[in-house]
């Protein structure tokens, strides 16, 4: 039986981060992935898929809505889905095979198949590929549990992944709805929800609560919302669904709320969109002795311990926000907890993203949160509207907002929506990974003109020194 350093069960951007990591540590490495492809939700059927045909539907959208304010006619033009797809597929695959490049380099062995636990230490692959073959067992002084997760639904729902669907199904349609009626206006719902939109599809999204994005800064939540529906996108907010159901080409979803007692929606398509939940199906954790929280996720301490020695595990499938980000940093920290190492990952500064068109970003503490806690706080804001290198660009819908510590003016959260904030809010992380100033932000050159300077001026505001521009 092979004996490992370290064995780590999935290899989406948590496990096969960790995996890099522990092989420039110089540890004996194994990862296992049920799936003939590396890469995991991310870079398969989440961030990459989606941000491709982000992409390709933004430029359709700016070459029919944006080119003629800027002087370029283009007539007839066409989207071809297909091809679409088929570019996205081509991205999928080169990612994908990225990782196999990586595992080789760092002399990680790669197993494909399914894993489950026969104790603390010894974990039996079942192959998953063509013809499967026999189980082998491996061991290993530790195990980095990395499963990630799968989409949610709701009890009565009834994923028939053809016309009522989840994102997997949503990034790789080959026909364009006609109108898609979307669970959920949270960031899959509102990203999927925009590529199809821009498309000509009728999108109409029915979210429980009664904002949209509603657990980022509400103020991000609000401009989006009507960004969207100036795009065409229809919202039923504070609507609880209560049936979907499928007959034929046709999906009829059911809520109550709003102004009629009942909503009807009849589409033909329905993309359910209501979270994802931690996968640990069929790896026997209580084998190991490895406990689950009170919402399925495998219970770690600070450390990404589980509750059995010498097992660890990290990513979507333990508490936390479910981005890549945030996997991958934990990757990290424990393949460097492993080697012995003191490393650190700062919760409050990992970034989330929404890739809609304007994108939004926030990091820290939102507003709302700050109210809670009571503390003095700053607000300090910019608008797009304002900003030379928007008006150059005829992007000008978007603001920054800056709160800060109304007794020292550290930077305690930045939230922003508007054009390129996925790349800006990177220089936010950074300023407050070093607990700066709103006015060290405004003594700092930001070239001109660029969006980035939005943030400098909000900071600028934020200080009380008053902004430049504005
Ligand atoms: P995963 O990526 O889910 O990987 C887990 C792997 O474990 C899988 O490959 C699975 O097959 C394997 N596995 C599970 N059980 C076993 C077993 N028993 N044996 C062997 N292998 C097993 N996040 C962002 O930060 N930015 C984005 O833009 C973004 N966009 C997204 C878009 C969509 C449509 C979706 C669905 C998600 C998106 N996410 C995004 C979230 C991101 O994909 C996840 O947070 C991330 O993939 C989690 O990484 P992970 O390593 O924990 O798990
Ligand atoms: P989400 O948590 O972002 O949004 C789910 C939405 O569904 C929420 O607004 C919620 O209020 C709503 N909802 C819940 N129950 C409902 C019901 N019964 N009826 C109507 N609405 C209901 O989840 P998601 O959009 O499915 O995304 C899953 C995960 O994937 C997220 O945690 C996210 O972090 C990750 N993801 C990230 C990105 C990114 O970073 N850009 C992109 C896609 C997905």
């Amino acid at each position: 039986m092979t004996t490992y350093d370290v064995l780590i069960i999935g290899s989406g951007p948590g496990g096969y981060i960790a995996a890099v990591r522990c092989g420039q540590l110089g540890l004996k490495t194994a990862i296992i992935e049920k799936y003939p492809t590396l890469g995991g939700t991310c870079l398969n059927v989440g961030c990459i898929p989606s941000k491709a045909v982000l992409e390709s539907t933004e430029l359709y959208q700016k070459a029919t809505h944006q080119f003629a304010e800027h002087g370029i006619a283009a007539d007839n033009l066409r989207a071809d889905l297909p091809r679409m797809m088929a570019r996205k597929d081509q991205v999928v695959k080169k990612v994908c095979d990225g990782v196999v490049f990586l595992m080789k380099k760092n002399k990680v062995d790669v197993i494909h198949g399914v894993a489950s636990f026969v104790n603390a230490t010894t974990v039996q692959v079942q192959p998953t590929g063509e013809g499967g073959g026999e189980a082998q067992q491996l061991t290993a002084k530790n195990i980095i549990i990395a499963t990630g997760s799968k989409p949610s639904t709701l009890p009565f729902i009834t994923l028939d992944k053809e016309r009522v669907i989840t994102s997997t199904e949503a990034l790789a349609l080959r026909e364009l709805p006609k109108h898609l009626i979307i669970v959920g206006g949270g960031v899959i719902g509102l990203e999927l929800g925009s590529v199809y939109a821009r498309l000509g599809s009728k999108v109409s999204v029915v979210e429980y609560t009664d904002a949209i994005i509603p657990t980022m800064d509400r103020t991000l939540g609000k401009e989006l919302l009507r960004s969207l529906k100036k795009q065409g996108l229809e919202f039923y907010l504070s609507h609880k669904v209560t049936a979907v159901e499928r007959a034929g080409d046709t999906v009829t979803l059911t809520a109550e709320g709003g102004p009629s007692a009942e909503l009807k929606l009849e589409g033909d398509y329905c993309l359910v969109s209501v979270g994802r939940r931690p996968y640990t199906d069929g790896l026997n954790l209580a084998a190991a002795g490895v406990e689950l929280d009170e919402k399925g996720r495998v219970k770690v301490n600070d450390d990404l311990q589980t509750t059995a020695s010498g097992i660890w595990a990290l990513g979507d499938v333990v508490r936390g926000a479910m981005l890549a980000h945030k996997a991958s940093d934990e990757g990290v920290y424990v393949a460097e907890m492993i080697a012995g190492k003191h490393p650190e990952v700062n919760y409050l500064l990992i970034p989330g993203v929404v890739y809609t068109w304007p994108e939004v970003a926030g990091v820290g503490y939102t507003e709302e949160q700050l109210k809670e806690q009571g503390k003095a706080y700053k607000v300090g804001s910019f608008p797009y509207s304002a900003s030379g290198r928007a008006l150059a660009g005829a992007d000008t819908e978007g603001l920054v907002k800056v709160l800060t510590d109304a007794q020292t003016d550290e930077i305690l959260g930045v939230h922003m929506i508007g054009a390129r904030i996925a790349d800006i809010i990177a220089e936010a992380v950074g300023i407050m990974h070093f607990r700066g100033a709103a006015e060290d932000v405004g003594l700092m050159s930001h070239a001109h003109p660029t969006y980035a300077e939005a943030f400098k001026e909000a900071c600028l505001n934020a200080a009380g020194i008053g902004a430049l521009n504005m």
